[in-house]
């Protein structure tokens, strides 16, 4: 990931599976719709929640044992891959979504830096 602000105005592209080097989140989650969407959709949200934590909990293993980047760096990938897969089952673009939400700074304090006190959730 880059520090860069995510910016709105990329025209989303059709074209999902040729640049697989660096993909846009849209272009990652159509990846994941293309991959999983038939099976996602007859698992179910709730089944697939399930994969999603099992997949959290196994980043929570990954950033203890702190010593095998190749490890956690394909962790946050799963945790990243069943979000996606999630967001596609309950028909979110999450693309969208975060660049509604944090593009224009921290959801509570608005700011680009965020000022809010460290004891609370941004
Ligand atoms: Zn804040």
């Amino acid at each position: 990931m880059t520090n860069q602000p995510l910016d709105a105005s990329t025209p989303k592209s059709n074209s999902t599976q040729q640049d697989t080097n660096g993909l846009t989140l849209t272009q990652f989650q159509s990846v994941i719709h293309t991959m999983f969407f038939e099976k996602d959709q007859s698992r179910g949200i709730e089944g697939t929640f399930m994969w999603f934590m099992e997949e959290v909990g196994e980043l929570a293993s990954a950033l203890r044992d702190n010593n095998d980047r190749e490890n956690l760096a394909e962790e946050f990938a799963d945790v990243l891959a069943w979000l996606a897969t999630m967001a596609n089952v309950a028909g979110i673009d999450l693309e969208q979504a975060v660049t509604r939400k944090y593009v224009q700074g921290c959801p509570r304090c608005h700011q680009t830096v965020c000022t809010c006190d460290l004891s609370r959730k941004p």
